[in-house]
């Protein structure tokens, strides 16, 4: 929250041959972050960051008892103090005035709210493999509100013929829309950053925030955030934040006056990072590439934060708290995590868990191989101690395997030996079944694109997405078949939803609205989601499959007493199957229901497996 307060609180005429008038020092405070804390958190420790011309000239003084003033902190630059305060366990919620006296004894008081925790905050239940997430980008969603599409003062304005501009999705278009994602049958939202983005350029993907306490006005406000938040959970949808640490945006205005030199990785001569995580845990690693890794930008307009100054770290870990607490939220996808040190990311983890223990956590880990993938994930049985204390990461090889498996022919390491080898290096990681799946997401290439729009490869995607280990994302406009290559631009693989927007020609939220393969494709995804939805055993069942064999790919999901049999045929024609080798897998089921074509299975003693298909069959007992 912005504050401006100029305060005069002694303006002293002194009269004297002529008119001569003095003006005390006036106390300047601008910014308090975080603007506001609740009391009964399980952390007494509170940082506060003031933000002000010359503030840290003022002493500082709390007198109320429930907030006790520990330390004031001054830093190279005098227009920051930050404030380490204790929350004593019987702090009621209320204001504390935080006093501010100039040299000149101008006095100024700030009164910081605790609030009262909501019942239950501590006790959410983060998204969990019962769910499925539908990851969107709500710039390109909907635009509920084209009223805030330009906002005067703002560095971009609304350009819908620019695929790199801002098109006018907002947070009322998601709002708007969230009985279509229900009903589509995803139980979960990850949605791509909503914080201030305040750019020239490229301003509405959010990921260069400039303010890490307020919502983008273009999208809504803070409180339009938290009734997201309320009614998505009146409809039995969770919602996950999107967060990034990393860095900032060059605009960001702690960037544009930096409390001091090492808040950021300065450069001379300015580097990118090599974008290499490897450099974690490779034990030949150059302390070149290393450093290279961990200090270079993201981007020119992206400074790479220095998560190694105490005071920004307490600064970041205590926004996502925040967040946390005011909005109501279920779960966090953190930005670019091994790209932060690693140290801090395991601080964070560890201090959102001690707030909430049953919260999940997905780090995005955008690397090639299984072995470094699980090096990020809490749990890690390999990483020689470490431990990042996130339950989730986001399964790169698995979506490369995805993305690989159903065009290619089969031989020993391709086609449905992918999916197979990716599946049995699940020993590296802490708990594969946390990790986050997906064919496509907001940087890739569509899927629908990537298997050369061919229905029965995409098909084959979805169902084993659906049915197999992790938990599963489903990118906006894959239901209605979206398309779009990454080379050949992010605009293209982020293109709005047909009738997002008042002036659309038609209205893909609609069956109306959609071609017939588009509702093929819809029905499709609705269909396996609703049931997945309803189906525990894919919740928590355990994986046992088997090696894939003249294009054939057969694996179970077992929960107690049920279970689920899923069936790839990666060959172009169809295949019946004899089902001796899966006998144990079997033996306790009589009968089985074909959840793709809503069909009896009557003999399970041999399959019927049409050519490039997913059967996804449910065994009765
Ligand atoms: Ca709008």
């Amino acid at each position: 929250m912005k504050m401006c307060r100029m305060l005069k609180p002694f303006i002293a005429l002194v009269f004297m041959i002529g008119a001569l008038s003095l003006t005390a020092q006036e106390v300047d405070v601008q910014r308090v972050e975080p603007p506001f804390w609740w009391s009964g958190m399980n952390n007494p420790e509170l940082q506060v960051l003031v933000y002000g011309t010359d503030i840290a000239n003022s002493r500082v003084n709390i007198e109320k008892e429930g907030l006790t003033l520990n330390q004031v902190i001054k830093v190279s630059n005098p227009n920051y103090l930050f404030l380490e305060m204790i929350i004593t366990p019987d702090a009621e919620a209320g204001t504390y005035p935080i006093e501010f006296t100039s040299p000149q004894g101008a006095v100024y008081e700030y009164q910081y709210e605790l609030k009262k925790r909501k019942p239950g905050s501590a006790e959410r239940k983060g998204f969990s493999p019962a769910d499925a997430i539908y990851l969107l980008m709500p710039d390109r969603f909907a635009n509920g509100n084209p009223g805030n599409d330009n906002i005067k003062g703002m560095k971009q304005q609304a350009d819908r013929s620019d695929p790199d501009g801002r098109h006018g999705g907002d947070i009322q278009g998601i709002i708007d829309h969230l009985d279509y994602i229900r009903n589509l049958g995803a139980t979960a939202m990850w949605i791509n950053p909503l914080l201030e983005n305040d750019n020239p350029e490229y301003s509405y993907h959010g990921y260069a925030i400039t303010d890490f306490y307020e919502v983008d006005p273009r999208f809504g406000d803070n409180a339009m955030y938290k009734k997201l938040v309320q009614k998505s959970h009146q409809k039995g949808m969770k919602v996950i934040m999107d967060m990034i640490f990393n860095h900032s945006s060059l605009y960001h205005w702690f960037i544009q006056d930096l409390p001091m030199p090492n808040w950021i990785h300065q450069q001379d001569t300015f580097y990118r990072s090599n974008f290499r995580g490897s450099v974690h845990m490779d034990p030949h690693v150059s302390d070149y590439d290393y450093h290279k890794f961990i200090t270079g930008w993201f981007d020119n307009h992206m400074p790479d934060l220095n998560q190694k100054n105490d005071l920004l770290s307490d600064y970041l870990i205590q926004n996502t708290i925040w967040w946390i607490e005011y909005s109501g939220i279920d779960g966090i996808r953190v930005d670019t995590q091994p790209y932060s040190y690693k140290n801090f990311i395991a601080e964070w983890g560890e201090r959102i868990f001690n707030e909430y223990p049953d919260f999940n956590i997905v780090g995005e880990s955008w690397l090639q191989k299984e072995s470094i993938t699980a090096y990020f994930q809490g749990g890690s049985k390999l990483a020689g101690g470490y431990d990042s204390n996130l339950p989730s990461v986001t399964d790169f090889p698995l979506h490369f395997a995805m993305n690989d498996a159903f065009k290619e022919s089969e031989g020993w390491t391709t086609g449905l030996a992918r999916l197979y080898y990716v599946l049995a290096q699940d020993f590296l990681y802490g708990d594969p079944y946390q990790n986050l799946i997906f064919l496509d997401n907001h940087d890739l290439t569509r899927y629908y694109s990537s298997v050369g729009k061919d229905m029965n490869k995409f098909k084959m995607g979805i169902a084993f997405l659906l049915t197999t280990r992790g938990i599963p994302m489903i990118y906006y406009g894959t239901e209605i078949l979206k398309h779009g290559k990454e080379h050949e631009g992010h605009g293209g693989i982020r293109t709005d939803f047909p009738g997002g927007w008042p002036d659309d020609d038609r209205n893909a939220f609609l069956p109306s609205g959609r071609t017939e393969k588009e509702n093929e494709a819809f029905s499709y995804i609705s269909n396996l989601l609703n049931w997945r939805r309803e189906t525990p055993v894919i919740h928590h069942g355990k994986l046992v499959h088997y090696i894939p064999e003249n294009g054939i790919y057969v694996y179970f999901r077992h929960h107690e007493n049920e279970a689920v049999m899923v069936v790839l045929n990666n060959k172009d024609k169809e295949q019946t199957i004899k089902t001796t080798r899966y006998k144990k897998d079997l033996e306790d089921f009589n009968s089985a229901y074909e959840v793709t074509t809503d069909k009896m299975v009557e003999n399970l003693s041999t399959l019927k497996v049409p050519g490039k298909s997913a059967m996804v069959i449910e065994l009765i007992k």
